[in-house]
């Protein structure tokens, strides 16, 4: 039986790789669902799986994208760049790590400083960019942050910071702690000068970050599901010795407890910013800004 007779081994053909019947990238898969998404119907409903409202975390551009009219903005300085003061190495050189993530997004480092509108309304908006070395605070997001708030602070507008970081940056030692301090100190003094700030917590907002300006907002908002925390669950679970509850450190189980003022889903999310921005204050771009007279009155009554 000739015809069934294989004249050489089938193993070469069968190790060697199918080529994929799907362009990549076209398709997504939902990790909350596993429905499979067609990208372009992803992208349009801003990265929120249609089935689950599982929503896939956004790059900074396509935050501010979502957020602000037209999808226009000013970016601030863009230029600034961390000097590796340390000189740090662990597994592979900080100023490789640098590169790395300066060529896979574009950004120098890891915020975008923006002002635009939003609906209508001036407004500065800082959104972390998580695929630079994890979204994480050093040096350079410190300062580019602090400048943001100062930048409002002069143009008299409010103030909304996206975040999406695993905390402060380690290969900046106790430099990248010591921005914490500098952005509380930036934000106490947006405060005196009675302009608002709104935090929006994404997942994941952790460490360093939580532990400063992320909490510090006159409005803390959450996207659903998102992961917010200091430390993580594990760390907690040996410390404590007790098992922690089931959705510990999720945006609803915080707002629960009270550590968040709203879990609100991203495709509504422009319109709450905008309605919170307008009930505290904040105007129309063409119309004056707030009058500084009252501002200074309050000022003086404290
Ligand atoms: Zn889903």
């Amino acid at each position: 039986m000739a015809w069934f007779k294989k004249a050489r081994k089938p193993r070469a053909s069968s190790t060697a790789k199918k080529p994929s019947r799907v362009p990549e990238g076209l398709w997504v898969k939902c990790p909350e669902c596993a429905q499979i998404l067609y990208n372009k119907d992803l992208e349009k409903n801003l990265s929120v799986c249609p089935k689950c409202a599982y929503h896939f975390r956004l790059s900074a551009a396509e935050r501010l994208r979502m957020l602000l009219d037209e999808g226009r903005w000013t970016e601030h300085d863009a230029q600034l760049t961390s000097t590796d003061p340390l000189q740090f190495t662990d597994t592979k050189a900080y100023c490789d790590r640098l590169r790395a993530a300066e060529e896979a997004t574009g950004a120098r480092d890891a915020v975008i400083i923006a002002t635009g509108q939003l609906e209508g309304m001036d407004v500065a908006v800082a959104a972390m960019e998580y695929a630079f070395i994890g979204g994480s605070m050093g040096v350079v997001v410190g300062e580019k942050i602090t400048r943001g708030i100062e930048r409002a602070m002069d143009a008299r507008c409010p103030v909304v910071i996206v975040c999406c970081s695993g905390g402060a940056r380690m290969m900046e030692g106790a430099l990248s702690l010591m921005q914490m301090a500098k952005i509380c100190a930036a934000l106490a003094r947006l405060d005196r000068a009675r302009l608002p700030f709104i935090s929006v917590l994404t997942d994941p907002t952790t460490g360093g970050v939580t532990a400063s300006f992320a909490m510090l907002g006159d409005l803390n908002v959450a996207e659903p599901r998102a992961l917010i925390g200091f430390a993580g669950p594990r760390v907690i679970e040996q410390t404590i010795r007790q098992k922690l509850p089931e959705g510990f450190q999720r945006s609803e189980f915080l707002l629960e407890h009270g550590m968040i003022d709203l879990v609100i889903d991203r495709r509504e999310m422009k319109a709450a910013l905008a309605r919170a921005l307008r009930f505290m204050g904040a105007a129309a771009a063409p119309a004056p800004p707030p009058p500084l007279a009252v501002a200074a009155a309050g000022d003086a009554g404290q």
